[in-house]
């Protein structure tokens, strides 16, 4: 669903980005405010207002949303569960945690605190609304100030609708998430609660969906924005249970155990051609390390030279075609492997380097090795 992000800088030492498809729902929101919700509840305006109102609205709620996720991830740093950044796109905001909560208390607390600032927000907006109303028929100045809030009250509504979808009991929606947190206390297993939760999850999307399309039957077109919720709550609550099944098959398992060491030193000024005839057709290794004075530099693999054209082959140097992205953070021997298969798909990166603190060079592992470990494991249990 995300894809190409714009960085908007850190808040707490947490990256927020923008998804592109935010966009979409920025002008979206925007519009129908200016064009129809603000000329409807007070009439009369000259359109610049409404057409001022409306994107500041906008703006407002995509603030309340990113407070939403900063309530979640303030909580989820304090349980010790690291926060990769917060996302914005078109149906909200998500925080990526690095890992599950370690505890289904730790969870409950986490997933209440998103709604718990929503509606703090949803008071705060009402009660200044309130008070600036009081405030302009003290000083007869309600024509002047009905505009500020108008725009108030939208937000307390847009923040208690916020709170109030969130908890819907559809895993991973923050209220799905309380239910599995209720699970996971019963029954102390983690993986058994994700499954009963995401199957609620795709249940409520279906239900989402169904209502969309009756909307959409009945000449409501605001229903395709159900469907669409719909379809991305099934799909988020079956890959959330994915990531679960993951981590309890390699949580725990060293990388050093899967690491391919099949790997042959090579010094960086050497030809890609040269490193081809006397290494890779003479030995089979997996990956070369590109390396200077005993400094790993970049990692070779066939795959890679493969990409180069052959007739360049001669004239491109190992030190240029390495992919070096693994080595600002290579896996230690001991790392867990699902935190390197996380990292690796937070970096796009294919393979790691295994170095350990001593900087020696232990091996490779690769994404697709682990993804094979995680499916064997997961025929073994079934
Ligand atoms: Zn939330």
């Amino acid at each position: 669903m995300l894809g190409k992000t714009i960085s908007l800088g850190r808040i707490l030492g947490i990256p927020v980005r923008v998804d592109w498809s935010w966009f979409v729902i920025f002008v979206f929101l925007s519009w129908t405010m200016a064009s129809n919700i603000f000329p409807m509840l007070m009439p009369n305006y000259p359109a610049t207002v409404y057409w001022i109102m409306g994107p500041c609205s906008a703006l407002l709620l995509f603030l309340s949303v990113l407070l939403h996720e900063l309530g979640h991830s303030i909580v989820a740093m304090r349980t010790g569960t690291g926060v990769h950044g917060i996302t914005l796109f078109i149906f909200g905001g998500v925080a990526e945690m690095s890992n599950e909560p370690p505890s289904g208390v730790a969870e409950l607390v986490m997933a209440l605190a998103g709604p718990a600032t929503s509606v703090a927000i949803a008071c705060g907006s009402f009660g200044l609304g309130w008070a600036l109303g009081r405030f302009a028929e003290s000083r007869g100045a309600e024509a002047a100030l009905r505009p500020f809030g108008a725009v108030l009250y939208y937000l307390a509504q847009a923040n208690g609708m916020l709170a109030i979808f969130n908890l819907l009991p559809g895993f991973p929606l923050d209220g799905g998430r309380v239910f599995r947190a209720m699970l996971w206390y019963r029954y102390g297993d983690l993986r058994r609660a994700t499954s009963i939760a995401s199957r609620v999850g795709k249940l409520l999307g279906a239900l989402l969906i169904a209502c969309g399309v009756l909307m959409v039957i009945l000449g409501q077109m605001s229903g395709i924005m159900f469907i669409l919720i719909g379809l991305f709550l099934r799909n988020a609550a079956s890959s959330s249970y994915q990531h679960v099944l993951l981590m309890s098959s390699l949580k725990g398992i060293p990388v050093n155990s899967v690491a391919r060491r099949s790997v042959i030193a090579i010094p960086p000024d050497m030809t890609l051609q040269t490193a081809v005839d006397e290494c890779i057709l003479r030995h089979y290794p997996d990956a070369l390390i590109v390396s200077d004075a005993g400094k790993a530099l970049g990692l070779l693999t066939p795959a890679r030279i493969g990409k180069v054209p052959r007739d360049r082959w001669t004239s491109t140097w190992a030190v240029h075609a390495a992919d070096s992205t693994g080595m600002q953070s290579p896996a230690r021997p001991d790392e867990d492997a699902y935190d390197a298969l996380m990292r690796m798909s937070r970096m796009n990166a294919a393979e790691l380097p295994i170095i350990d603190a001593a900087g020696r060079f232990f091996g490779i592992v690769t994404r697709a090795d682990l993804m094979n470990m995680h499916r064997v494991r997961g025929e073994l249990e079934r």
